[in-house]
């Protein structure tokens, strides 16, 4: 069982060319049009000279013409990395060095980071009207063009993502047709169809978009890009157009759930919205589920494909504060520092197998190996780096990740527990800990937190409070108030960057 995703969409665009198919908020594609643009785009390729196989890549903010250039690629068998805008030069060109690219694909907001030096001298071109590269117009072969037919296999590369770098550097993960099936044929239990219409704010080169745009799309629906995150004209957008299907990062739910006039909005329309990517408290999710029509799905997983959980939070509301259950296919582990699998209750680093893994890192044998797992019988998991518990009802409670567990004075601290404890203060809107180094005891936490409006407690009261609700040895050295938390593009707290700012400030 497997199709081809490029080729759904030739099918819906013969029986409903007028259906809508994407639009951006200036430009909107039927799927005629689409249709017929990525076989331009495929075309265009192959007289490059690019073959299956081959790379390509992106760097731009959601359009229009970007959906329709990753999904003509596909139609070529040619490969797509689709890279984050406003990363450093120095990322950039690791990253582009990195995937091979042959073609580079941008706009005018890009145009700063991205010089003729970064992108390794390959040719651009523009996919907005600007002079970032050649003009899409230009680079395209006449309209009506048609690529020479090419029939993806399930092992054939279909992308390149690479991970958020929360941890360190992005790591590329390839993933293949097979993979990205596996996903699309999903979307069937999640009530994809014609009348899908998925509202997508997170960006095109995270996976977490990725996992709502193909279906929705391969299932024959619209997907509408929203290319600038903004919580009132999201709700605007979502009223107007009837949606049906979204994913959000925890933090956008937290800012649309706390918009004032949220309950006035009619989302009546919504089906299914997801989540992933980050920790969704499960207070916020209560929250979202009393408030908010349709179903709540929360997905627990990597780039990597290791583990994927599933939560049905609508059909599970006693488990909230778990990130769910294995879904089909999936096998997940806790184990020990020794490898060994530990018991239902015991936490320990989260292992994942599922059909739809990473072969592995980009050139980079030796980093999967380092995050290569093998049971008894030989079969292949992928070291999450989270630290996790399952209950006697096989839902997954993830504790933190790895790397940000605190050692102080011998003891594990998890940040995620005096987080949990500071966001239950109702001056509280966000906050963050992390580990510093401390000459007494190795290391030592610090949080930093944001305010609600309105609110004007000083951080010393903040700490004592939280200082008097736990133990010893879990007091916090120092709370700094900020007024916003450094965040991804899709939303997660850079730990790494708060505790450069506070050993730079403390400096
Ligand atoms: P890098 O590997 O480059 O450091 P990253 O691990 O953040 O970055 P991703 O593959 O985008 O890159 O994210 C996977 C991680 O995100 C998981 O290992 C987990 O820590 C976190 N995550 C994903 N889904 C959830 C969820 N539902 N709840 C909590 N955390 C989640
Ligand atoms: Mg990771």
């Amino acid at each position: 069982d497997f199709g081809v995703i490029a080729e759904l969409i030739h099918r819906t665009a013969q029986h409903a060319p007028q259906r809508r198919a994407l639009a951006d908020g200036s430009r909107t594609l039927d799927y005629a049009a689409l249709d017929a643009l990525m076989d331009r785009v495929a075309a265009a390729l192959q007289r490059d000279g690019l073959k299956p196989g081959d790379t390509i890549a992106i760097c731009a903010a959601p359009s229009t013409a970007y959906a329709a250039v990753f999904l003509g690629a596909l139609r070529a068998g040619v490969v797509v990395a689709p890279l984050a805008p406003g990363v450093l030069p120095e990322s950039f060109a690791r990253m582009m060095a990195d995937a091979d690219a042959r073609r580079l694909f941008v706009d005018a907001g890009v145009a700063s980071t991205v010089g003729p030096a970064e992108a390794g001298g390959i040719p651009r071109v523009a996919l907005d009207d600007s002079t970032a590269g050649q003009p899409l117009e230009d680079w395209l072969p006449p309209a009506g063009s048609r690529p020479v037919p090419v029939a993806p296999r399930p092992d054939w590369p279909f992308n390149i993502i690479y991970s958020s770098g929360t941890t360190g550097e992005p790591k590329g993960i390839v993933q293949g047709h097979g993979m990205r099936w596996a996903h699309v044929r999903r979307g069937r239990g999640y009530a994809y169809g014609p009348d899908t219409v998925a509202l997508l704010s997170t960006p095109l080169y995270s996976n977490t978009t990725l996992v709502v745009f193909f279906p929705a799309l391969a299932w024959g629906g619209t997907v509408l890009l929203m290319p600038k995150f903004d919580a009132r004209r999201y709700l605007e957008i979502a009223q107007a157009e009837r949606v049906t299907h979204t994913m959000l990062v925890p933090v956008q739910y937290q800012r649309l759930m706390s918009q004032p006039d949220f309950d006035r909005f009619d989302l009546s329309s919504y089906r299914v919205k997801f989540s992933t990517s980050a920790p969704f408290n499960a207070a916020l999710k209560a929250d979202v589920l009393a408030r908010w029509p349709g179903g709540l799905v929360e997905f627990y997983g990597m780039t990597e494909g290791g583990g994927t959980c599933i939560l049905e939070a609508h059909a599970w509301p006693g488990k909230l504060h778990t990130v769910g259950r294995p879904s089909e296919g999936h096998d997940i582990r806790v184990i020990d520092e020794q490898g060994r699998t530990l018991p239902v209750g015991e936490a320990g680093e989260v292992v994942g197998h599922s059909p739809g893994m990473m072969t592995g890192y980009h050139q980079r044998p030796e980093q999967t190996r380092a995050v290569e797992w093998f049971d008894e019988t030989g079969k292949r998991f992928i070291r999450t780096g989270d630290v996790g518990r399952f209950d006697e009802d096989g839902f997954l409670t993830l504790v933190d990740r790895k790397k940000d567990m605190i050692i102080s004075g011998g003891f594990n601290i998890y940040p995620s527990d005096l987080e949990a404890v500071l966001r239950e203060h109702p001056a509280v809107a966000e906050v963050s800990v992390i580990g510093v180094p401390s000459a007494e005891w190795g290391e030592t936490p610090v949080a930093y937190a944001v305010l609600r409006e309105g609110r004007g407690e000083t951080a010393a009261e903040l700490r004592d409070w939280l200082n008097a609700r736990v133990g010893k040895t879990q007091r916090l050295a120092d709370l700094r108030l900020v007024a916003e938390l450094p965040r991804s593009a899709i939303g997660k707290v850079l730990k790494r960057e708060l505790r450069d700012l506070y050993v730079g400030a403390s400096a």
